[in-house]
């Protein structure tokens, strides 16, 4: 018997026939004897509706009532299954977040998790009742509702399971599992039995979108074994009970991993931008003068890049940013310019960040190599290159994202056979 958190996304819970398919995923769990919480999203489409009304009603709001509006799609969802777990005849009950209660900071909106208490759920376990949890919720220090950010269901399954001590966090959505790279283009992708943390961070960081940012970190700390897969496969599948084993991709510890590859997996992100300041004076307190004032205006940057000076006097600065925010991060080095002192500030929108990722590229050697010179028989100009441990991203113009994604993952024996 084993402790399970269960998440559904928003396309999983999208009408009363899909909640009822969902009920039989439980279902089939609580018939096999383990403990089962169950954390769902709003109906697909739900939480874009609620945040647009509060827009509506006043393009400024207050973040606390943004909360109130938009935790109200959880709630809903939560209500439901519950209703009709009950009706197959299983012990079940909704939890809001105020409820169990799940504490958060004051940051309405995008608030982060602290403290979860789970022992009121614990307990019911015992009368194998089943927690049905209404995610992206929980309650802040002022008493008050609080939303945890786009996508937040994921992270609230992922800390619901760490304060359980859940044997797993299975997180149930509209696509089978982690892809080695976006099987829309690069139709050779293949799923991934089992990805390490840090490459998931990677990954879901630069675009694979299967699951916020934040629930990968947290289920990295708190090593909490997360299994993305399919609601839409048929729950009573034979397949579906074998438990250590189901269709998906577990995210769990690179220990876990026996057979590890030297790359895991290619990531990309299109609409970066570039931004290279010419000559800026070489000396401390530059960089914090350049990316103080573009931090401050909540501009996320990325690859950045400065060369060793040759004079000692004046270096190049290139570094990347959504190329939404481009016009605005601009603006913000115009005004830095008494104080870095460049020559001229060039940009260039349209690029795309390709990245290869994998914890084997730790111990081999060559890995970045083969990748340039696949690149160069494209032949596609690299214009920017950075690296850590286990990944390296090159920018490229946007027009070869597609050639070098599927060349990239055809070089490191990715494709599928
Ligand atoms: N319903 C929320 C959203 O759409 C949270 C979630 O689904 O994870 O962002
Ligand atoms: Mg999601």
């Amino acid at each position: 018997m084993a402790r399970l958190v269960l998440k559904f996304g928003g396309t999983s819970v999208a009408d009363i026939d899909r909640i009822r398919n969902v009920a039989r995923h439980v279902k089939r769990e609580v018939d096999a004897g383990h403990d089962v919480a169950v954390v769902v999203s709003a109906m697909a489409g739900k939480t874009n509706e609620l945040v647009g009304w509060c827009r509506e009603a006043s393009p400024l709001h207050d973040a606390r009532e943004y909360d109130a509006v938009v935790a109200s799609g959880e709630q809903v969802t939560a209500g439901l299954l519950a209703i009709v777990l009950q009706a197959m005849g299983v012990n079940a009950r909704s939890w809001l977040g105020w409820q169990i209660p799940l504490k958060t900071d004051d940051a309405h909106g995008v608030a982060r998790i602290g403290d979860i208490d789970g022992s009121d759920i614990i307990r019911r376990f015992e009368e194998k009742q089943v927690a049905v949890v209404a995610g992206f919720q929980g309650i802040a220090p002022d008493n008050r509702i609080a939303t945890l950010g786009r996508g937040g269901s994921d992270t609230s399954a992922v800390a619901l399971a760490a304060a359980l001590q859940a044997d797993r966090c299975d997180i149930y959505t509209d696509v089978d599992g982690v892809y080695t790279t976006d099987p829309r283009i690069a139709p050779k992708a293949r799923r991934m039995n089992k990805i390490a943390f840090e490459e998931m961070l990677e990954m879901a960081s630069l675009g694979a979108k299967v699951l916020q940012v934040r629930s990968v970190e947290l289920a990295m700390v708190h090593k909490v074994r997360t299994f993305v897969r399919s609601s839409f496969d048929d729950p009573d599948a034979p397949e579906m009970s074998d438990f250590d084993n189901p269709p998906g991709t577990l995210i769990c510890d690179e220990e876990e991993i026996v057979e590890q590859e030297v790359v895991s997996g290619i990531a990309y992100s299109k609409d970066e931008a570039q931004i290279s300041l010419r000559r800026v004076a070489d000396r401390p307190g530059v960089a914090a003068a350049i990316f103080g004032p573009l931090a401050d205006a909540g501009v996320n940057v990325d690859m950045i890049v400065q060369n060793i000076s040759e004079s000692g006097e004046a270096t190049d600065m290139t570094f990347t940013v959504p190329s939404a925010d481009l016009a605005k991060a601009v603006d913000v080095l115009e005004k830095t310019k008494a104080e870095t002192g460049y020559d001229a500030i060039q940009s260039e929108a349209g690029l795309t960040k390709v990245s290869v990722i994998g914890i084997g590229m730790r111990s081999h050697t060559g890995v970045a190599a083969t990748a340039f010179k696949e690149l160069a028989k494209i032949p596609v100009n690299i214009r920017a290159i950075t690296t850590s441990e286990i990944k390296i991203s090159i920018l490229i113009d946007s027009d070869f994202t597609e050639l070098a994604v599927r060349r990239l993952h055809s070089v490191y024996g990715l494709d599928k056979v």
